[in-house]
């Protein structure tokens, strides 16, 4: 990451070279840049969810004004067929350079069998060969945008342990796939991955005050190959699932390898979440990919406003490197 310790090294390289006691007057006033200009100097990483449609009414400036805000780092939403959104995917990604921007991760989910299913519920082991199809011909485009992860961000239908079970084996599948083409296959949560499903077994000796069973998001983690599967841990939707993503960060450091950081709306203003012992657990943790998530701003707001307050927040964060 081009970070405070690059730029602090580069303010000190000035510094003694004497370049910061009157000579930088000799510099040319119009010197060129490679990337743009920007006052903010912690490297950022944002889903571009977040922007909703504002993205659209015109990609390049959206994106310029990002990158001044210090997000470098694109995780993408949107992928259909070679496009995101409704601009080609090359043309996307050259957007994205040209605004000083990185390509690093994008959410896409296996569509379901028809238009009204927008991406697929029910794994059975007959539909294995039409995702495995899906997932080969994605991975191959995101290998073209340079994308690092491969994320998929819905979950299927989970009654019971046997349904979790299969869909491990498919997300082991997709991350087989994955990383044929260079790229890390992920899951992301919601809150409904932390909702316990339970065997017969564990229904008949359940404690009379304990919900038994397991958290579908321990199922997913403990039964998917590490060589395969990392997870992408949602901190909000964490807590909205009644568990605490410290704990979780904590119990599997290897698994949990990205996170989004999200709040209620603007980072830091609901009480939440403890952003500080998230950062300080990821730093921990070595984690080196995150990306800012904002839902749809609920004081009519636009977007981009919540998306710099978010902003704001992370640059003058002391826990944040
Ligand atoms: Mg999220």
């Amino acid at each position: 990451m081009s970070n405070r310790r690059d730029f602090l090294k580069s303010a000190s390289l000035l510094t003694a070279g004497g370049l910061l006691a009157g000579k930088a007057t000799a510099m040319p006033a119009t010197a060129p840049a490679a990337t743009p200009v920007t006052t903010a100097n912690k490297a950022l990483g944002l889903q571009i969810y977040s922007l909703f449609n504002e993205l659209y009414e015109d990609t390049p400036k959206r994106l310029a004004e990002l990158r001044e805000m210090g997000y470098v780092n694109l995780e993408l939403a949107g992928y259909n067929n070679g496009k995101i959104g409704s601009i080609d995917m090359m043309e996307f990604k050259k957007m994205a350079e040209d605004a000083g921007q990185k390509l690093v991760s994008s959410h896409v989910n296996p569509p379901g069998n028809s238009p009204q299913e927008f991406f697929l519920m029910n794994y059975t082991r007959d539909q294995l060969p039409r995702v495995k199809e899906y997932w080969k011909a994605t991975a191959d485009d995101h290998a073209k945008l340079g994308c690092k992860y491969l994320l998929q961000p819905m979950m299927p239908t989970v009654k019971n342990h046997d349904d979790a079970a299969l869909v491990c084996e498919f997300f082991n599948e997709a991350g087989q796939i994955c990383k044929d083409a260079g790229l890390q296959f992920g899951y992301h949560n919601h809150n409904w991955e932390f909702k316990k499903v339970a065997t017969e077994e564990q229904i008949k000796n359940a404690h009379p005050f304990m919900e038994p069973g397991d958290p579908i998001e321990d199922l997913f983690i403990t039964g998917t190959d590490p060589n395969l599967v990392v997870f992408e841990l949602d901190v909000y939707w964490t807590v909205r699932g009644g568990s605490d993503p410290l704990e979780y960060m904590q119990k599997y450091p290897d698994r949990i390898r990205v996170l989004h950081i999200k709040d209620r709306a603007v980072l830091g203003q609901s009480g939440l979440l403890n952003f500080q012992n998230i950062f300080n657990q990821m730093y921990t943790n070595g984690i080196q990919d995150y990306f800012v998530e904002l839902e749809k701003m609920p004081d009519g707001r636009s977007q981009m406003v919540g998306i710099k307050e978010c902003a704001d927040y992370l640059q003058t964060a002391s826990f944040v490197k």
